[in-house]
């Protein structure tokens, strides 16, 4: 069936002998352009699980690596269950946004210790998994188990919003009701991972966010934005980005003895089980070196001497974004104490890559020793 030579309207999807051409016509562009990525290969639930996670906030390109080496690591549901969490977060370190690494495990315990180590094969069973939300239920039960739910992440929401012209905020309930509506018309009998996925490899690679190549496009004659806009990039409608506050915050390289402090971040905040140079958030009217004075005895409870500042590193966060001081401190006085933070351990320097550190910190690192310093020497100065 040829498709129609101009868009009526979002009706067409309505239409099963358009929804079909429509279809045919995605699948088989699929076919022939897809990428050619490990997790494709995979028809092990457990692997299609882990690359779903990972490909959350995370390009391609960088998902790739981690995800051969985590199932190297940890190459069954079963290993990743009983690891310890500290080794789940090594694996994961430099990926960012850990809570998934880790709600990745509390599920895998989960199915684990509730379903023999099998995923759940429906939509309904995998959303009550802790960590796995609408998209990636219904990615896993497509791909995986052929059940027909779209998958809507932010690829395939500019594609519906952009074919159906839906002008709402894609994240709100009406215009998810509608793309939910056009990919279950789209949905074929068997194959339905296929069509997710054809969804996702065409906004990844052709429908982009401002320049979308609708001379490529395999689906240009059913797409109402291409249609009736002038530019159809201006599609989905892009809420306003509330303005992200920027932090001071300050770290102690502390040193005693030849040893180095770190300490483990609290549970259920931000990079929680992460080890990290201890320290945190400048206060109006407080110079750094007094900020790091005060964390320190907050979080610890010693005193140190702060020397000279040794780093500087800008990072951003989604929600905020901070500016790093990292000075060189060395300890006075006090017991050592976890008040503010999970653990703490004195180490050999050498030991420090042993522990899943956060991407400022590395930063920190990198500065340090760059130019040939090294941290071991920097440790036992006097
Ligand atoms: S025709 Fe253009 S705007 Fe429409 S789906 Fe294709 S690439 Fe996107």
């Amino acid at each position: 069936m040829m498709p129609p030579a101009v868009v009526p309207d979002a009706a067409w999807l309505q239409n099963p002998r358009q929804a079909a051409a429509c279809r045919r016509r995605l699948l088989a562009w699929y076919g022939e352009h897809k990428r050619d990525l490990p997790w494709r290969r995979s028809d092990d639930p457990y692997a299609v699980w882990l690359s779903e996670v990972m490909l959350q906030q995370t390009r391609v390109a960088t998902a790739r690596s981690y995800y051969e080496r985590f199932l190297q690591r940890f190459p069954t549901i079963f290993d990743l269950a009983v690891a310890a969490e500290g080794e789940v977060l090594k694996a994961w370190e430099g990926l960012g946004y850990y809570s998934r690494a880790q709600n990745l495990q509390r599920a895998a315990r989960v199915v684990v210790a509730d379903h023999d180590g099998k995923l759940p094969d429906t939509y309904a069973g995998l959303l009550a998994l802790p960590g796995i939300g609408p998209y990636t239920a219904a990615a896993i039960s497509s791909i995986v188990f052929d059940r027909p739910h779209p998958a809507l992440d932010g690829n395939v929401m500019r594609v519906l919003c952009r074919l159906l012209r839906l002008e709402g905020d894609p994240r709100r309930t009406p215009a998810r009701v509608q793309m939910i509506r056009a990919g279950e018309a789209l949905m074929p009998k068997t194959g339905t991972g296929d069509l997710n996925q054809a969804l996702i490899e065409l906004g990844a690679r052709v429908c982009l966010p401002t320049r979308p190549r609708c001379a490529e496009c395999p689906v240009t004659n059913w797409c109402r934005a291409r249609a009736e806009l002038d530019d159809p990039s201006v599609l989905p409608m892009r809420p306003r980005r509330k303005e992200r506050p920027h932090l001071q915050v300050t770290a102690g390289i502390i040193r005693r003895a030849g040893k180095l402090l770190i300490a483990q971040r609290p549970p259920g905040g931000m990079l929680a089980g992460l080890w990290e140079f201890p320290g945190g958030k400048q206060e109006p009217e407080e110079s750094l070196a007094e900020c790091l004075r005060r964390e320190i005895m907050e979080e610890l409870g010693i005193i140190i001497d702060v020397e000279e500042e040794i780093a500087c590193v800008d990072h951003e966060f989604t929600h905020l974004s901070i500016t790093l001081h990292a000075f060189a401190a060395r300890y006075r006085s006090g017991r050592t104490r976890a008040i503010a933070c999970s653990a703490f351990e004195w180490i050999d320097v050498g030991r420090l890559h042993d522990y899943a550190i956060p991407r400022a910190d590395h930063l920190v690192l990198e500065a340090l020793t760059a130019g040939g310093a090294s941290l071991h020497d920097f440790i036992n100065r006097e």
